[in-house]
């Protein structure tokens, strides 16, 4: 079964925009996103671009707040702040890579972790891993409704998580162990890569390294996210060699088409959680 992330994300679209739709109508109130784009980088452009369109789809404001390259911090940090305090904001997110004179720690540390909707400010990460109600990273919870709609109950379940950022494999691990799964979160410096990741019943590749998961790391029947986008010559592939997985594997997500799609729709779900939250 290929797990088609476009059409999860669509269904998590229309229950977004039905739910906006109803509160509107409640408190004549609409959750509105802001995004800090700071320089060129083009993936984030089209990134952004892309949140902001989904967004309108959805019935949600959105506004991108633009700086050149050279813009210097505190400008950002006071941004923030007075985004923070803007009553009309549910959601505020500052686009990552940052220019190198800008210190990302400083940015997230300044986002009310209210308004938090990446959940990268340390008091959602720090709920999260103590179990609490936090806000969620959105490739992370992408990942998670997607194993979901192919298996609701995870319990007991061997999860392998290949990589271990704050971005992707340390909240996947909460998320997982909150579900009562066993968590192995493996890394560049793991022994015996294959061994580990050959024992999973839900494998989940969050490395950057095209192709790496091959079929015989995959044990037969398991399920496989590929959270990895690569460039490869013209193509984008992912982590995992999905030609020869999708053989073994009894549910994998492509890419494209898995979890990309359903990162921004999480990143949706998220403002309208911080607006209801509000
Ligand atoms: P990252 O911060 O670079 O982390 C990569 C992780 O993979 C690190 O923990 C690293 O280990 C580990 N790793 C690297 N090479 C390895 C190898 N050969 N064997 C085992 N582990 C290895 O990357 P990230 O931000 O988590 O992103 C991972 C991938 O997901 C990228 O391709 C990125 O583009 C993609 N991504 C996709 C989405 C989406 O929406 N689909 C969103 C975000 C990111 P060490 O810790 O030891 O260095």
């Amino acid at each position: 079964m290929i797990i088609n992330g476009k059409l999860q994300s669509e269904k998590l679209r229309k229950k977004i925009k039905n739910e906006i739709l109803s509160l509107k109508r409640k408190t004549k109130k609409t959750p509105k996103l802001s995004v800090i784009l700071i320089g060129n980088y083009l993936p984030s452009q089209i990134y952004v671009r892309n949140k902001e369109k989904m967004a309108k789809e959805v019935g949600m404001k959105s506004e991108i707040i633009r700086y050149h390259s050279n813009i210097p911090e505190k400008t950002i940090i006071s941004k923030i702040i007075q985004l923070n305090k803007n009553k009309n904001i549910s959601g505020i997110l500052v686009q990552l890579p940052l220019p190198k004179h800008i210190k990302k720690e400083n940015i997230i540390n300044t986002i009310d972790p209210k308004k938090d909707v990446d959940g990268f400010n340390p008091i959602n990460v720090g709920n999260l891993a103590s179990g609490y109600n936090a806000i969620v990273p959105c490739t992370p919870l992408g990942c998670l409704k997607l194993i979901k709609s192919v298996k609701k109950n995870l319990s007991g379940k061997h999860a392998v998580i290949i990589g271990r950022s704050n971005l992707n494999g340390k909240p996947m691990t909460q998320l997982l162990l909150k579900e009562n799964c066993t968590v192995t979160i493996v890394h560049s410096k793991t022994k015996n890569l294959k061994t580990q990741c050959s024992q999973a019943d839900i494998l989940i590749a969050a490395v950057g390294v095209p192709k790496l998961v091959k079929k015989d790391w995959v044990k037969r029947g398991s399920i496989i996210i590929d959270v990895g986008i690569n460039k490869v010559k013209d193509k984008i592939v992912g982590d995992v060699d999905f030609k020869m997985v999708v053989k073994k594997a009894r549910a994998i997500t492509p890419v494209p088409g898995g979890v990309g799609p359903m990162t921004i729709a999480c990143l949706l779900n998220n403002t309208l959680e911080c607006f209801k939250a509000r």
